[in-house]
């Protein structure tokens, strides 16, 4: 019988990985946090009917990447292909938005869309998503957009670009949905099979087409900023001012959209020229209409999602691959010394240092190179001499130095070693 292999479109972050979104979810954490934003855990899977209304059918999203299926009780059930929908109704749910009340918050956890795999595109991938939920200030919309960059530029992250564009509110978009409807009939044979459909269905996502063609036609479609209206020209000039004395950059993008009826005014997308053709690292937008289109009170809000896997891999171009290190490594021989070795790295941790200990009992040569790789700065050594007397070798790995001390010294001075392997660690780092 052969292996059973992972699923295609999912992958194993293995132990090597690791550190590196460690790294990013401390920063974003951190980020977070100083800018007032809460954590909140909803559940993976969802009815069915919250993403339908949510995201909304005439979307790729709904209409044919979802992972769907019936429980055992016959209830339609959905692994969540993105994280807001599953946030606001908790959010709802729960009564979290009191009239007047503003909530900050974010969550991290995977995704699933049933979409063809390829680098920057898997099937269950992570996004780190934040919403702010009862602002219609523009400086909400500022504030959010500044997270993003933050996190992204505190990683180091540089050659980034951002995408601005207002899809203004709900009138709006209408006189400028007949507008672009009246303009594409004429090429109608012309436009990709998808963009065909959605002429009738969801016309505004025709600008966001990647067929060849379909992006010439819209070349010269009409300009959604052209019909935006007094307030959401306001929003909108407000939004661009945030962001300058912020300092931070953008260009006015007016193809990118958010096709849904509950999209308003903002929408950024922030990109990467090193990621090749799935360029966006992170989306967002406000959508004032969400929250009451799903049955709550008449809320605004707005949020945005950074997918981790796309996020990671520009990391790790820049070579940003932080590791975890051992404090202490224990090479130990023969029996007392390895029930010794076993007490003394317990005794350690529980004083707060890291250690590993080798369990292979092969020769000290072999338990020495491990050691060495373990990027430990201290190695522990116990022979049957050691074991016996209660002593151990110390052996400074970063120097070859090698002392003699009794482990109940050891232990009783543990706060002094770990000082002493810190600044080892920082001299040689
Ligand atoms: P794309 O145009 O690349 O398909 P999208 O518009 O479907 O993106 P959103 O729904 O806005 O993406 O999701 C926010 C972010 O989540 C994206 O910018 C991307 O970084 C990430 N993302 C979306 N789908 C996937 C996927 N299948 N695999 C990996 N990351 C993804
Ligand atoms: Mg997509």
């Amino acid at each position: 019988m052969g292996t059973i292999q992972v699923l295609r479109g999912t992958r194993d972050i293995l132990p090597e990985e690791t550190p590196l979104w460690q790294h990013v979810e401390a920063i974003a954490r951190l980020c977070l946090q100083r800018s007032a934003y809460q954590e909140i855990r909803p559940p993976m899977i969802e009815q069915t009917a919250l993403f339908e209304r949510g995201i909304g059918e005439a979307t790729d999203v709904v209409g044919k990447e979802m992972y769907t299926f019936e429980d055992r009780g016959g209830r339609s059930i959905t692994l969540r292909p993105e994280i807001t929908a599953g946030l606001v109704r908790a959010v709802i749910e729960n009564n979290l938005v009191a009239q007047g009340s503003v909530q900050r918050l974010w969550h991290i956890g995977p995704a699933f869309r049933y979409e063809r795999p390829q680098a920057g595109r898997q099937r269950q991938f992570h996004q780190l998503d934040v919403e702010l939920i009862g602002s219609r200030s523009p400086r909400a919309d500022a504030e959010v957009i500044a997270i993003a960059t933050e996190i992204l530029t505190t990683l180091g992250l540089k050659s980034l670009t951002m995408d601005l564009n207002s899809v203004g509110n709900g009138s709006d978009r209408q006189r400028y949905r007949d507008a672009l409807v009246e303009y594409l009939t004429p090429f109608k044979d012309e436009l990709d099979e998808d963009s065909q459909d959605r002429l009738t269905r969801n016309p505004l996502r025709i600008l966001d087409s990647k067929a060849k063609r379909t992006q010439e036609i819209v070349q010269d479609a009409p300009d959604l900023l052209d019909y935006l209206g007094d307030d959401s020209k306001h929003h909108f000039d407000q939004v661009q001012q945030y962001l300058t004395d912020l300092g931070i950059a953008y260009q006015i993008n007016p193809r990118l959209v958010r096709g849904l009826d509950y999209y308003t005014h903002t929408a950024f997308e922030i990109q990467s020229a090193d990621l090749g053709a799935q360029a966006t690292v992170c989306g967002g937008g406000r959508y004032d209409g969400l929250i009451a289109q799903l049955g709550g009170p008449d809320t605004p809000a707005i949020g945005w999602a950074i997918g981790m896997e796309r996020l990671t891999l520009l990391l790790k171009q820049l070579n940003a691959q932080p590791k975890t290190a051992m404090d202490v490594y224990i090479v130990s021989r023969g029996e007392a010394a390895e029930a010794n070795a076993l007490t003394l790295a317990h005794g350690l941790r529980q004083a707060g240092l890291a250690v590993e200990m080798d369990l292979s009992g092969s020769a000290f040569g072999k338990q020495f190179k491990r050691a060495d790789r373990s990027g430990a700065i201290a190695c522990l050594v116990i022979g049957d001499a050691e074991a016996e007397q209660g002593t151990t070798q110390l052996k400074w790995l970063h120097t070859g130095q090698q002392e003699e001390r009794t482990q109940t010294d050891l232990l009783a001075g543990a706060k002094e070693l770990r000082s002493q392997i810190l600044a080892a660690r920082q001299v040689n780092s």
